[in-house]
């Protein structure tokens, strides 16, 4: 084979593909019912949109980005996650003007240069919320809840959802102390890049994936022990309403981010059918990006979910088989030609119709039609043009139907038997 996907990269086909469809159409559907609107931004951004607000030494600006030089010698880099992009365009569009919560969702590709593995791409599709303006732990139950209920919908079950607080950057400097007074004497056992961030960054070692350092960190001080007072509150806030919309969750205090943008609320829904790779979604508050975006201080909440996560978990139970609602196999020229417009026809009353076009026998046909899971079929030979009758099999009831050789008589048979069906 002359050429492949690059590594980590995939095609999305028919039929996985209304797997897909049925997963954006449902969360279109609860976005809705939420206020929240579609918003559509560019897949790249200028490269330091990403390190300003994910973090210098986050693994995703240190390893994962996909970065180059435009031809006009800009960096450019295609974005990793969705959360800066939005940000960039919500204080770039001053659409903090509107009346808060101001709700946005997205959905679309994301890069990073990982080391593919199950679950995990280079290129992955992400679907994304955003809330601005309320600062009200109400707000963040709400999204939460919205979460819970998208998943939910979309047919996932066994789900846990794990909620903490990162705290702000008032009880952070204290917590960075006791941290650091934690790994001190045992850095040596970390890995080069931790030994680093204990300076420039030490929470990020809390994120290193390095199994080294995951058990080397065990019993380091929980942020949560850690929260000045109105952190606390907005913590006692969200427990206290996630409770009230009846949402099922775990405090887990080992919970922290990839991302520094993070404040207050952090959450992440976990699967229990994925091994390692076991975030299905993940998202959190932050309070001052839209501040450090030079926009006016803007609280905000959002999460992102991953598609190619959620797919497996529900593709065998779905069962989306998707096929026309008729299917005309001619026999002959003149049936084929007659075929052909009211196939036509047919498509403009709505209806997914198709014919058969190479002339096989009718075995061979009929052998396609269950192929393709046609609904109903219809033969048309040389008897049928010329009395202008024909038969209606249906495929799924196995009933046939005397009809004429005409499009209404078709309409009119087929809302019938749908009729029927649904009763
Ligand atoms: P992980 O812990 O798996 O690396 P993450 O914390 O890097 O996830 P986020 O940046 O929070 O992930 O992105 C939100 C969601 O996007 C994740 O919960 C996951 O479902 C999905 N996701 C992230 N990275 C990938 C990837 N490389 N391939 C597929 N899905 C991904
Ligand atoms: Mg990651």
């Amino acid at each position: 084979m002359r050429y492949r996907t690059l590594k980590g990269l995939q095609d999305i086909l028919p039929p996985d593909i209304s797997v897909w469809q049925h997963i954006e159409s449902t969360a279109g559907n609860i976005f809705r019912t939420y206020g929240y609107q579609e918003i559509r931004l560019p897949i790249m951004e200028s490269t330091d949109i990403f390190i300003r607000s994910i973090g210098e030494t986050s693994d995703i600006v240190e390893k994962e980005m996909y970065t180059f030089q435009d031809k006009g010698g800009r960096s450019v880099t295609l974005r990793p996650e969705g959360t800066a992009s939005f940000v960039r365009a919500y204080v770039q569009h001053h659409l903090y003007n509107n009346p808060a919560p101001q709700k946005f969702y997205y959905s679309g590709p994301m890069f990073r240069y990982e080391r593919p593995q199950a679950y995990r791409y280079r290129q992955f599709y992400q679907i994304g919320a955003e809330a601005m303006g309320i600062e009200d732990p109400k707000l963040d139950a709400e999204i939460i809840s919205m979460l819970g209920r998208l998943l939910h919908s979309i047919g996932l079950e066994g789900l846990n959802f794990q909620i903490t607080s990162i705290g702000c950057k008032k009880c952070r400097p204290d917590y960075r102390e006791a941290l650091k007074q934690f790994l001190k004497d045992k850095l040596e056992n970390f890995c080069s890049d931790c030994q680093r961030r204990y300076d420039l960054n030490p929470m990020r070692i809390l994120d290193c994936k390095v199994p080294g350092c995951i058990e080397s960190r065990k019993g380091s001080p929980p942020l949560i022990d850690y929260l000045c007072d109105e952190c606390e509150v907005h913590f006692d806030g969200l427990k206290k309403n996630l409770s009230k919309l009846h949402v099922s969750h775990t405090i887990n205090p080992n919970l922290v981010r990839g991302l520094d943008y993070y404040t207050k609320t952090a959450f992440e829904v976990t699967s229990d059918n994925l091994g390692s790779q076991s975030a299905v979604a993940a998202g959190g508050r932050y309070d001052s990006m839209v501040d450090e975006f030079g926009g006016p201080p803007t609280p905000g909440i959002g999460f992102a979910l991953g598609m190619e996560r959620i797919i497996p978990l529900i593709k065998e139970s779905l069962n989306i088989t998707e096929g026309p609602e008729i299917f005309l196999c001619p026999i002959g020229e003149k049936a084929a030609e007659k075929a052909l417009v009211l196939t036509e026809q047919l498509r403009s009353e709505g209806l997914w119709a198709e014919m058969n076009f190479d002339g096989t026998s009718l075995r061979s046909q009929m052998r396609k039609a269950n192929k393709i899971a046609a609904k109903r079929v219809v033969v048309i030979g040389d008897d049928e043009l010329e009395k202008n009758k024909a038969v209606m099999k249906n495929m799924v009831e196995k009933e046939e139907v005397a009809i004429g050789l005409d499009v209404s008589e078709f309409i009119k048979t087929i809302q019938n038997s749908d009729v029927n069906t649904h009763n």
